[in-house]
């Protein structure tokens, strides 16, 4: 059986140069160069959206989660399925399953729930539950492989527990997905990407950063976007090193510059190691910036909602065919069916 790669992009906020570097352009690399061996499943986990605040036009949202995908590049083949969670709704009963094989005391153990919940009088119960649903969403469709960051990996084991606990009581009934030393070999990143915050190059670059100026979102105008690196701080060292610890700004240009351009780091290193002009390093990298976005935004306008609308319309019918399959095999075990 083809194993199966999944990924989901909550889609609360715009994302930013940091999330497109760090998550949407490898999930993007993983998928073109597996697609034929594996299932692609990319979804929009839109009821785990729901537990905090949608800031703008949520069906507007979802559509452009999709199509930053494919301006990226993503090849659309027939192993690549793309639907929205709340279309299959065995994910929803899968859930309730699963609520009542987690304990009350692994959920309360989650970092995520600890510090979303911190300081607040009252915490929904989603906040609490949703490690619960992303197990459903991974185990309905037997994902082996997760992309998920380094904040997830609790979840991600998490939802190792649940399934071998539960095959151990009922047969092996579900797949248990790789652990997250697998993972990370087999996606290949290393010790992942961090983009830093343009301002406090110390912190990584975040979305829900307040600071205008720290952040490039994809719908920055390309004059703007390079304006901010223009202005991005750096430090008054004088001399071009790549070394985030002591000269995080320069070297966040730097791998900025290697990113955007799909450019070895090393090559982007020697071309400008030592160096003493910093303002020629900020024009390099604001015009490669600029060129970037110019073409991702003409790639984006030019996807039509119909497409995406089309890839929803049969990646839910496979899905639905997927879970409701594995759903089916999880009631009998509980003799619901
Ligand atoms: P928030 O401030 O709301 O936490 P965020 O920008 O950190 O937003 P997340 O939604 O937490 O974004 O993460 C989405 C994905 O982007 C994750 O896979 C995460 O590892 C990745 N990511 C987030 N920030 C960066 C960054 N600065 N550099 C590289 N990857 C990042
Ligand atoms: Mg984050």
């Amino acid at each position: 059986m083809k194993k199966t790669i999944l990924t989901g992009i909550r889609v609360n906020s715009e994302p930013t140069l940091g999330n497109f570097l760090g998550a949407i352009l490898p999930m993007v690399r993983l998928a073109n160069a597996h697609s034929l061996e594996y299932n692609i499943n990319i979804f929009i986990p839109d009821l785990h959206s729901i537990i905090s605040e949608v800031e703008g036009d949520f069906q507007e949202n979802i559509l452009r989660s999709i199509k930053y995908y494919i301006a990226a590049g993503l090849k659309i083949n027939e192993n690549v399925h793309v639907y929205r969670q709340s279309y299959v709704p065995a994910h929803s009963e899968m859930c309730w399953i699963l609520n009542c094989v987690a304990s009350m005391g692994e959920l309360g153990r989650m970092t995520q729930y600890k510090d979303k919940g911190q300081g607040k009088e009252s915490v929904n119960v989603g906040i609490f539950d949703y490690p619960v649903l992303m197990a459903a969403d991974i185990l309905l469709h037997s994902a082996s492989y997760i992309p998920v960051g380094e904040d997830q990996f609790q979840h991600l084991e998490l939802t190792r527990n649940l399934a071998i606990r539960f095959n151990h009581k009922y047969g092996e009934i579900l797949t248990v997905p790789e652990n997250t030393e697998t993972q990370m070999k087999f996606m290949g990143t290393g010790e992942g990407i961090r983009i830093r915050d343009l301002v406090h190059p110390e912190k990584k670059m975040s979305k829900s950063t307040d600071s205008d100026n720290s952040k490039i979102l994809l719908s920055d105008a390309p004059e703007r976007a390079a304006k901010k690196i223009m202005s991005a701080t750096t430090d008054s060292v004088g001399k071009i090193k790549y070394d985030m610890f002591n000269q995080p700004g320069i070297s966040n240009l730097l791998q900025i510059e290697a990113l955007v351009n799909n450019i070895p780091l090393q090559d982007v290193i020697s071309t400008w190691q030592g160096e003493t002009h910093y303002g020629d390093l900020k024009k390099k990298v604001a015009h490669s910036i600029s060129t970037f976005l110019e073409s991702f935004q003409e790639n984006m306008a030019a996807i039509p909602d119909e497409m995406v609308l089309e890839l929803f319309e049969t990646g839910e019918a496979y899905a639905n065919d997927v879970a409701d399959k594995k759903l089916l095999e999880v009631q009998k075990a509980f003799k619901l069916r």
